[in-house]
Protein backbone atom coordinates (compact mmCIF):
# COMPACT_ATOMS: atom_id res chain seq x y z
CA UNK A 1 0.00 0.00 0.00
CA UNK A 2 0.76 3.98 -0.61
CA UNK A 3 1.71 4.96 2.61
CA UNK A 4 2.98 8.28 1.37
CA UNK A 5 0.66 11.58 3.04
CA UNK A 6 -2.03 13.33 1.64
CA UNK A 7 -1.11 16.22 3.41
CA UNK A 8 2.09 17.74 4.47
CA UNK A 9 1.78 20.08 7.21
CA UNK A 10 -1.66 19.56 9.60
CA UNK A 11 -3.12 21.21 12.73
CA UNK A 12 -4.16 19.00 15.26
CA UNK A 13 -7.34 20.16 17.45
CA UNK A 14 -8.02 18.07 20.51
CA UNK A 15 -10.30 19.11 23.51
CA UNK A 16 -9.01 19.59 26.99
CA UNK A 17 -11.48 17.31 27.97
CA UNK A 18 -10.11 14.47 25.72
CA UNK A 19 -7.14 14.35 27.93
CA UNK A 20 -9.16 13.90 30.97
CA UNK A 21 -10.17 10.36 30.09
CA UNK A 22 -12.65 8.88 32.52
CA UNK A 23 -11.36 10.82 35.16
CA UNK A 24 -13.74 13.92 35.75
CA UNK A 25 -11.02 16.52 35.76
CA UNK A 26 -7.16 16.57 35.24
CA UNK A 27 -4.84 15.14 33.05
CA UNK A 28 -5.28 11.47 31.92
CA UNK A 29 -1.92 10.48 31.44
CA UNK A 30 -2.48 7.56 29.97
CA UNK A 31 -4.66 9.38 27.24
CA UNK A 32 -1.63 11.78 26.85
CA UNK A 33 0.58 9.36 26.17
CA UNK A 34 -1.83 7.75 23.52
CA UNK A 35 -2.56 10.96 21.70
CA UNK A 36 1.47 11.40 21.68
CA UNK A 37 1.90 8.09 19.95
CA UNK A 38 -0.73 8.91 16.95
CA UNK A 39 1.44 12.20 16.48
CA UNK A 40 4.49 10.27 16.58
CA UNK A 41 2.98 8.24 13.75
CA UNK A 42 2.16 11.30 11.71
CA UNK A 43 5.84 12.67 12.27
CA UNK A 44 7.59 9.23 10.84
CA UNK A 45 5.48 9.68 7.91
CA UNK A 46 7.18 12.87 7.33
CA UNK A 47 3.97 14.69 8.18
CA UNK A 48 4.70 17.93 10.46
CA UNK A 49 2.35 18.77 13.14
CA UNK A 50 1.14 21.38 14.97
CA UNK A 51 -1.39 21.03 18.15
CA UNK A 52 -3.58 23.00 20.04
CA UNK A 53 -5.43 21.81 23.08
CA UNK A 54 -8.08 23.09 25.09
CA UNK A 55 -8.32 23.46 28.63
CA UNK A 56 -11.75 22.67 29.36
CA UNK A 57 -10.96 19.67 31.39
CA UNK A 58 -8.93 22.35 34.01
CA UNK A 59 -11.47 25.25 33.91
CA UNK A 60 -13.34 27.39 31.29
CA UNK A 61 -13.49 31.08 31.67
CA UNK A 62 -17.59 30.81 31.54
CA UNK A 63 -17.36 28.95 34.66
CA UNK A 64 -16.03 32.26 36.61
CA UNK A 65 -18.71 34.38 35.04
CA UNK A 66 -21.97 32.48 35.87
CA UNK A 67 -20.94 32.42 39.49
CA UNK A 68 -20.49 36.26 38.75
CA UNK A 69 -16.95 36.82 38.92
CA UNK A 70 -15.23 38.73 35.66
CA UNK A 71 -15.00 37.25 32.58
CA UNK A 72 -11.95 38.37 31.56
CA UNK A 73 -10.17 36.64 34.86
CA UNK A 74 -11.91 33.46 33.95
CA UNK A 75 -10.70 33.41 30.48
CA UNK A 76 -7.15 34.39 31.54
CA UNK A 77 -7.25 31.09 34.18
CA UNK A 78 -9.01 29.03 31.21
CA UNK A 79 -5.53 30.40 29.15
CA UNK A 80 -3.33 29.20 31.59
CA UNK A 81 -5.32 25.74 32.23
CA UNK A 82 -4.20 24.78 28.34
CA UNK A 83 -0.32 25.91 29.10
CA UNK A 84 -0.83 22.93 31.71
CA UNK A 85 -2.31 20.54 28.75
CA UNK A 86 0.17 21.74 26.54
CA UNK A 87 3.08 21.15 28.86
CA UNK A 88 1.15 17.47 29.70
CA UNK A 89 1.52 16.87 25.89
CA UNK A 90 5.16 17.88 25.22
CA UNK A 91 6.47 15.51 28.25
CA UNK A 92 4.23 12.95 26.88
CA UNK A 93 6.08 13.23 23.07
CA UNK A 94 9.55 13.77 25.02
CA UNK A 95 8.69 10.20 26.42
CA UNK A 96 8.23 8.83 23.26
CA UNK A 97 11.16 10.61 21.57
CA UNK A 98 9.24 12.98 19.21
CA UNK A 99 11.46 16.78 19.42
CA UNK A 100 8.74 18.80 20.43
CA UNK A 101 8.45 22.49 21.59
CA UNK A 102 5.63 24.70 23.42
CA UNK A 103 4.50 28.14 22.34
CA UNK A 104 2.88 30.27 24.43
CA UNK A 105 0.37 32.95 23.55
CA UNK A 106 0.86 34.40 26.42
CA UNK A 107 4.96 35.26 27.83
CA UNK A 108 5.69 33.01 30.28
CA UNK A 109 9.65 32.80 29.45
CA UNK A 110 10.50 30.63 32.47
CA UNK A 111 8.12 27.98 31.37
CA UNK A 112 8.03 27.82 27.46
CA UNK A 113 8.55 29.86 24.42
CA UNK A 114 6.71 32.85 23.51
CA UNK A 115 4.22 32.35 20.28
CA UNK A 116 5.56 33.99 17.13
CA UNK A 117 4.82 33.15 13.74
CA UNK A 118 8.20 33.13 12.33
CA UNK A 119 9.49 31.16 15.53
CA UNK A 120 6.60 28.57 14.82
CA UNK A 121 7.69 28.29 10.88
CA UNK A 122 11.13 27.97 11.87
CA UNK A 123 10.55 25.61 14.48
CA UNK A 124 7.90 23.19 12.31
CA UNK A 125 10.70 23.40 9.35
CA UNK A 126 13.11 21.63 11.68
CA UNK A 127 10.56 19.03 12.34
CA UNK A 128 9.45 19.67 15.52
CA UNK A 129 5.74 19.41 16.59
CA UNK A 130 4.79 23.00 17.73
CA UNK A 131 2.12 22.59 20.62
CA UNK A 132 0.84 26.47 20.01
CA UNK A 133 -0.51 27.07 24.04
CA UNK A 134 -2.77 29.87 26.11
CA UNK A 135 -5.11 30.00 23.20
CA UNK A 136 -5.00 33.01 21.03
CA UNK A 137 -3.96 34.89 24.47
CA UNK A 138 -7.45 36.95 24.14
CA UNK A 139 -10.32 37.13 26.52
CA UNK A 140 -13.27 35.72 24.93
CA UNK A 141 -12.28 33.45 22.34
CA UNK A 142 -11.69 30.16 21.92
CA UNK A 143 -8.97 27.34 21.44
CA UNK A 144 -11.27 26.43 18.71
CA UNK A 145 -10.42 29.92 16.95
CA UNK A 146 -7.18 29.37 18.10
CA UNK A 147 -6.62 26.39 16.40
CA UNK A 148 -8.23 27.95 12.81
CA UNK A 149 -5.56 31.28 13.64
CA UNK A 150 -2.68 28.84 14.61
CA UNK A 151 -3.63 26.50 11.07
CA UNK A 152 -3.92 30.06 8.72
CA UNK A 153 -0.15 31.52 10.11
CA UNK A 154 1.53 27.98 9.46
CA UNK A 155 -0.17 27.65 6.34
CA UNK A 156 -1.65 23.85 7.35
CA UNK A 157 -3.03 21.78 4.33
CA UNK A 158 -5.70 20.76 7.00
CA UNK A 159 -7.11 20.90 10.05
CA UNK A 160 -7.86 18.06 12.41
CA UNK A 161 -10.66 18.74 14.86
CA UNK A 162 -9.97 15.10 16.88
CA UNK A 163 -13.82 15.24 19.16
CA UNK A 164 -15.94 12.62 21.07
CA UNK A 165 -17.54 11.31 17.51
CA UNK A 166 -16.07 9.54 14.05
CA UNK A 167 -16.93 13.01 12.17
CA UNK A 168 -20.19 15.31 11.46
CA UNK A 169 -23.50 14.02 11.76
CA UNK A 170 -26.74 15.52 11.36
CA UNK A 171 -27.94 15.51 14.82
CA UNK A 172 -25.99 14.44 18.35
CA UNK A 173 -25.69 10.53 17.24
CA UNK A 174 -25.35 10.36 21.18
CA UNK A 175 -29.02 11.47 21.34
CA UNK A 176 -30.63 11.31 18.03
CA UNK A 177 -30.53 7.31 17.03
CA UNK A 178 -31.71 8.54 13.47
CA UNK A 179 -28.42 10.94 13.05
CA UNK A 180 -26.42 10.37 9.56
CA UNK A 181 -22.98 11.16 9.10
CA UNK A 182 -21.18 12.89 6.35
CA UNK A 183 -18.42 12.03 4.55
CA UNK A 184 -17.70 15.62 3.35
CA UNK A 185 -19.76 18.92 3.74
CA UNK A 186 -19.00 22.43 2.93
CA UNK A 187 -17.86 24.76 5.78
CA UNK A 188 -21.20 26.98 4.71
CA UNK A 189 -23.47 23.89 5.17
CA UNK A 190 -22.14 23.63 8.56
CA UNK A 191 -22.64 27.56 9.42
CA UNK A 192 -25.50 27.24 8.14
CA UNK A 193 -27.48 24.39 9.59
CA UNK A 194 -25.38 25.35 12.84
CA UNK A 195 -23.78 21.59 12.72
CA UNK A 196 -21.68 22.52 16.36
CA UNK A 197 -17.95 21.11 15.43
CA UNK A 198 -16.34 24.22 16.16
CA UNK A 199 -17.48 27.16 16.66
CA UNK A 200 -18.43 29.76 14.17
CA UNK A 201 -15.69 32.03 14.30
CA UNK A 202 -13.18 29.20 13.74
CA UNK A 203 -15.40 27.51 10.70
CA UNK A 204 -15.19 31.11 9.09
CA UNK A 205 -11.65 31.62 9.67
CA UNK A 206 -10.68 28.34 8.07
CA UNK A 207 -13.10 29.07 5.25
CA UNK A 208 -11.46 31.99 4.52
CA UNK A 209 -8.37 30.62 4.32
CA UNK A 210 -9.43 27.36 2.11
CA UNK A 211 -8.53 24.97 5.26
CA UNK A 212 -10.31 21.89 5.21
CA UNK A 213 -11.21 20.48 8.66
CA UNK A 214 -10.94 16.93 9.21
CA UNK A 215 -13.49 15.65 12.03
CA UNK A 216 -12.54 12.37 13.48
CA UNK A 217 -12.44 10.53 16.95
CA UNK A 218 -9.41 11.20 18.65
CA UNK A 219 -9.92 8.20 20.37
CA UNK A 220 -9.98 5.90 17.51
CA UNK A 221 -6.04 4.59 18.37
CA UNK A 222 -3.96 4.74 15.06
CA UNK A 223 -7.35 7.36 13.04
CA UNK A 224 -4.81 10.10 12.72
CA UNK A 225 -2.48 8.38 10.76
CA UNK A 226 -5.06 6.39 8.96
CA UNK A 227 -6.56 9.81 7.43
CA UNK A 228 -3.12 11.02 6.70
CA UNK A 229 -2.63 7.57 4.72
CA UNK A 230 -6.26 8.88 2.86
CA UNK A 231 -8.29 6.44 4.66
CA UNK A 232 -10.01 5.94 7.83
CA UNK A 233 -13.60 7.35 9.27
CA UNK A 234 -13.45 11.40 9.13
CA UNK A 235 -15.88 13.65 7.79
CA UNK A 236 -13.93 16.11 5.25
CA UNK A 237 -15.45 19.80 5.84
CA UNK A 238 -13.99 21.80 2.76
CA UNK A 239 -15.52 24.15 0.22
N1 LIG B 1 -9.64 30.86 26.26
C1 LIG B 1 -9.58 32.22 25.99
N2 LIG B 1 -9.06 32.65 24.80
C2 LIG B 1 -8.60 31.79 23.84
C3 LIG B 1 -8.69 30.41 24.11
C4 LIG B 1 -9.20 29.97 25.32
O1 LIG B 1 -9.98 33.04 26.81
O2 LIG B 1 -8.13 32.25 22.79
C5 LIG B 1 -10.10 30.41 27.60
C6 LIG B 1 -11.62 30.35 27.74
O3 LIG B 1 -11.96 30.73 29.06
C7 LIG B 1 -11.92 28.88 27.53
C8 LIG B 1 -10.72 28.22 28.18
O4 LIG B 1 -9.63 29.09 27.85
O5 LIG B 1 -13.10 28.49 28.17
C9 LIG B 1 -10.41 26.83 27.70
O6 LIG B 1 -10.47 26.76 26.30
P1 LIG B 1 -11.63 25.94 25.53
O7 LIG B 1 -12.93 26.11 26.25
O8 LIG B 1 -11.58 26.33 24.10
O9 LIG B 1 -11.11 24.47 25.73
P2 LIG B 1 -11.74 23.06 25.22
O10 LIG B 1 -13.24 23.19 25.20
O11 LIG B 1 -11.21 22.83 23.84
O12 LIG B 1 -11.22 22.07 26.21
Amino acid sequence: PDQSPIYRRVLLKASGEALMGSQGFGIDVSVADRIAADIAEARAMGVEVGVVIGGGNIFRGVAVASAGGDRVTGDHMGMLATVINSLALRTSLTKRGVDAVVLSAIAMPEICESFSQLKAQSHMDAGKVVIFAGGTGNPFFTTDSAAALRAAEIGADALFKGTQVDGVYSADPKKDPTATRYERITHAEVLQHDLAIMDTAAIALARENNIPIIVYSIHEQGGFGDILRGGGRCTVVSD
